[in-house]
């Protein structure tokens, strides 16, 4: 069920903030402005008792929503806000602010206004995108402080069940939303990674981001669609836009149902060859729509995720805690840990500019030249699979040197824990990342090098089609079905398991249930996706069959070009009536 609407003049289009459909009414939600003032205070006591009293009063409205997001969103996520009421602790602030009541005599809304902005304004002339948005959320320490200074009520109360449009989320607002029952969220400002975007995923709003202007275009009451999948609003829609959507809010209520009634089901063919379906795993509590999904473990750890918003890399046993605990929690089944695969476009502690930052200092390279950060990732990683369900993976490999120079590490690694006499499973599996082409060429040799491949596409394809992943002027060169991206698929699988490794798929290609047929045709055993996708592949692999599969896999071989292949996919999905969900993850 594709749509044609993503053009028609109701349409506010953004950033997909977090996935989902929701239709509700609009409201307007906008700050109300502090007015703060240049005035002089006579009494500084008293000025500082009510500064402290303001403190004491903002620290204790971020202690009701710290266990209200403990609650929700699990300790991790709602660590935001014990920053948050960490920062109002600060001592080296608290001096600045009371020197300033001291000895200006000033008011001390104006004294923190200015102090705080200081901070905020120097986050925001930076190129960082990160520091920028982590300056709304210092900001919004700010305005707290001031309202309480100002001895002004919390007016948190909204007409339930709406859509709230405003020009920036900060998570305090979007923990204090949800408490009304929000049923999305729409704004001017902030990206995928911002804060409010992280919450609204844990908490499951569906939410459309940086819009520009949706506050401009929107009114108070004006009928709203919210489609988190593909990161856009529609502003009073039409009868056709509604029972579309209508329609397909239908469908993901099925899809529940389908959910429920396919997890204790294998993935298996009509003539019975059985396909595993994992999990990729980038933030801790999707492990429970893992099990709730039925997958069989976790193909993909996206450990530069796992810990949230890092400001410098989790130690040895933070990290060996959280490990432990994710892998006691899929045990029988086993789970594969990524190597932090940081650079590009992910997090990494330093401050460094690169003009090619998706070519440069990523993953397996920034660790080898890290030696400290990656032995204490591996001798984590190691004490953590002492119940023998872990497997490690690298990312960004493009040479056989780097597999050996970890090998070396792990082997080193080894000997320290043997010698301070910790456990560990001492045939720990080794896997690369199949996502540079020089890897996908040597295949063969790779497979003999270590235990298991797993295919990203989405960076396979980024490189061997020389397409930026994240950029959307190029988006439509963007191919997983360009014959240059299949054949190397099917060579990868072919000559990894001639020199019997594992070989499984691990990017977004293996969501997309139009390819799971090609994929299955050309052999693949294993699949791993977000696990809110795996009843959906369930479903289309429980329903075809795999001889078939080989047959369109072969004809797809065969072609040369993007049309014909999708051609005779969408043909092996009609000819064999198999239904095929809406692609919508
Ligand atoms: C990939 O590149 O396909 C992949 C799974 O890794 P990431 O999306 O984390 O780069
Ligand atoms: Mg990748």
């Amino acid at each position: 069920m594709k749509n044609n609407f993503s053009h028609s003049p109701n349409i506010i289009p953004g950033i997909s903030g977090a996935p989902g459909i929701s239709i509700s009414m609009a409201f307007l939600y906008s700050k109300e402005k502090l007015d703060v003032f240049d005035g002089a205070v006579e009494n500084t006591d008293e000025a500082i008792k009510n500064l402290h009293d303001a403190l004491d009063r903002s620290k204790h409205e971020l202690n009701k929503i710290l266990s209200y997001a403990n609650e929700k969103m699990g300790e991790k996520r709602a660590a935001i806000f014990e920053a948050q009421i960490m920062i109002l602790d600060d001592p080296v602030l608290l001096e600045l602010i009371t020197k300033g009541i001291v000895e200006e005599k000033k008011l001390p809304e104006f004294i923190v206004n200015r102090e705080i902005s200081r901070y905020t304004d120097l986050m925001n002339a930076s190129e960082e995108y990160y520091l920028k948005e982590r300056s709304h959320d210092i900001d919004d320490i700010k305005n707290r402080i001031i309202r309480n200074l100002k001895k002004k009520r919390l007016k948190s109360k909204l007409p339930e069940n709406s859509i709230i449009v405003t020009s920036n989320l900060t998570p305090a607002d979007t923990i204090l939303f949800s408490k009304s029952n929000v049923k999305g969220f729409l704004t001017d400002f902030g990206g995928l990674t911002s804060h409010a975007a992280i919450v609204a995923r844990s908490l499951k709003i569906p939410a459309v981001l940086g819009t520009h202007d949706a506050t401009k275009r929107v009114k108070d009451g004006d009928m709203l669609i919210i489609d988190g999948f593909n990161g856009y609003a529609i502003i009073n829609p039409s009868e056709e836009q509604l029972d579309y959507y209508n329609q397909k809010l239908e469908k993901l209520d099925q899809y529940d149902k389908e959910l429920l009634n396919l997890r204790d089901k294998p993935a298996v063919t009509l003539d019975k060859k059985e396909i595993i379906l994992r999990s990729n795993i980038d933030v801790p509590e999707e492990i429970e729509i893992l099990i709730q999904s039925g997958s069989k473990g976790i193909g993909l750890l996206r450990t530069e995720q796992v810990f949230g918003e890092m400001d410098t890399f989790p130690d040895e046993d933070e990290q060996f805690r959280m490990y432990s605990e994710i892998a006691s929690k899929v045990y029988p089944e086993y789970m594969i840990i990524r190597a932090f695969d940081v650079g590009g476009d992910k997090f990494l502690p330093y401050d460094i500019k690169e003009p090619n930052p998706f070519l440069g200092w990523r993953g397996i390279r920034f660790l080898l030249d890290n030696v400290e950060i990656f032995e204490t990732q591996i001798r984590a990683v190691l004490r953590a699979s002492i119940l023998k369900n872990i497997k490690f993976m690298l990312p960004m490999v493009s040479s056989i040197h780097e597999v050996r120079l970890t090998k070396h590490l792990i082997q080193n690694c080894k000997e320290e824990l043997k010698k301070a006499k910790k456990k560990f499973d001492n045939h720990i599996k080794l896997g690369v990342m199949v996502e540079i082409p020089s890897v996908a060429v040597m295949a063969k040799e790779f497979a003999s090098e270590v235990d298991f491949l797993s295919i990203g596409t989405n960076d396979l394809i980024q490189f061997l089609l020389a397409v930026d992943r994240g950029n959307e002027n190029v988006s439509l060169q963007y191919q997983e079905f360009h014959p240059a991206v299949v054949k190397t698929i099917n060579h990868v699988i072919k000559d990894g398991k001639q020199a019997n490794a594992i070989v499984s798929m691990c990017g977004e290609m293996a969501a997309n249930t139009f390819a799971v047929p090609l994929l299955v045709g050309m052999g693949l055993d294993s699949l791993s996706t977000s696990p809110a996708a795996i009843p959906y592949i369930k479903k289309i692999i429980r329903s075809m069959s795999y001889e078939k599969a080989r047959i369109l896999a072969d004809e797809c071989l065969n072609c040369v070009g993007i049309e014909q292949i999708t051609q005779k996919i969408d043909k092996f999905f009609k000819d064999n009536q198999i239904e095929r969900s809406q692609n919508i993850f």
